[in-house]
């Protein structure tokens, strides 16, 4: 897919999310050292790792899952670290999970059931669940029952979900894992479509390739710790990257 598909430039001046020197262990095995991100609004970072190296750790971290022993998060430059979970989905920060997670009900129940929790006017619940399945080709689907999609419908139900609550950072924990070519060109084009609502973009997926033709920078983390991060191009340069990651890939 061409790159000419972007559609806004994200400006660099105040990053929209900021994690600092954030650590992170599970029973006592550290998953996360001293990990320090930034991502500025309309842009979109490509995660990637090894298998166990703390991608949806990190995610979780981020969402308020995950208590993490030290660092601090930062939405819009304020401190959200001891926020729960709903309110810092309530400021801004959406997530996709790597797993199916869609109810069982339809399509339209699903975008409404949020809307209902995230919108007051019942005239505005509608709209959005209206404008929701237009733009991520979901009408022709709206009565059928979640759990009957493919794989690529659900993907775009669940992107669709995350912008309900007009998120300012949409994490997607790997969106075109297990599709096929055609499907993942599809979903490649709603998640650069989360450029024009102005969201900042972190995103995973172990197909680097399909990775790097949207992302506009990327981050490799191994050994705990971000050992890599900058352009596509510069990274398959980075020597660490290379031994824990890439191999002998070449762009
Ligand atoms: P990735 O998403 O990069 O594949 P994960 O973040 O899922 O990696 O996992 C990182 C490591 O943390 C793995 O070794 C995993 O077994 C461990 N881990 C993840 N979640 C938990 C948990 N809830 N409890 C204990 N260990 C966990
Ligand atoms: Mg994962």
């Amino acid at each position: 897919m061409k790159k000419s598909f972007r559609i806004i430039k994200f400006k660099k001046n105040k990053p929209v999310l900021q994690v600092k020197n954030l650590s992170k262990s599970f029973d006592g095995r550290p998953i996360l050292k001293k990990i320090n991100l930034e991502l500025y609004p309309g842009e979109i970072v490509g995660l990637i790792g090894p298998n166990g190296s703390g991608k949806s750790t990190l995610y979780g971290s981020i969402i308020g899952q995950y208590k993490v022993e030290s660092g601090s998060i930062f939405l819009s430059q304020k401190d959200i670290t001891s926020k729960p979970i709903h309110e810092r989905a309530k400021l801004g920060i959406a997530y996709l999970s790597q797993y199916r997670s869609v109810f069982n009900m339809t399509v339209l129940d699903n975008l409404l059931g949020i809307c209902q929790i995230s919108i007051k006017e019942t005239d505005k619940q509608k709209l959005m669940v209206e404008k929701l399945l237009t733009e991520f080709n979901l009408q022709h689907l709206r009565n059928i029952n979640a759990n009957s999609l493919s794989g690529g419908e659900v993907r775009r139900l669940q992107i669709a979900r995350t912008l309900i609550n007009e998120p300012k950072v949409i994490l997607l924990d790997e969106p075109m894992a297990a599709l096929d070519p055609i499907i993942v060109q599809d979903i490649q084009k709603f998640i650069l479509k989360l450029q024009s609502y102005g969201c900042g973009v972190i995103v995973t997926d172990h197909q680097v390739q399909n990775l790097f033709e949207i992302v506009d920078r990327a981050m490799v983390i191994g050994e705990q710790t971000i050992i890599a991060s900058g352009k596509p191009k510069d990274i398959l340069k980075s020597e660490k990257a290379r031994e824990i990651y890439f191999g002998s890939y070449e762009n």
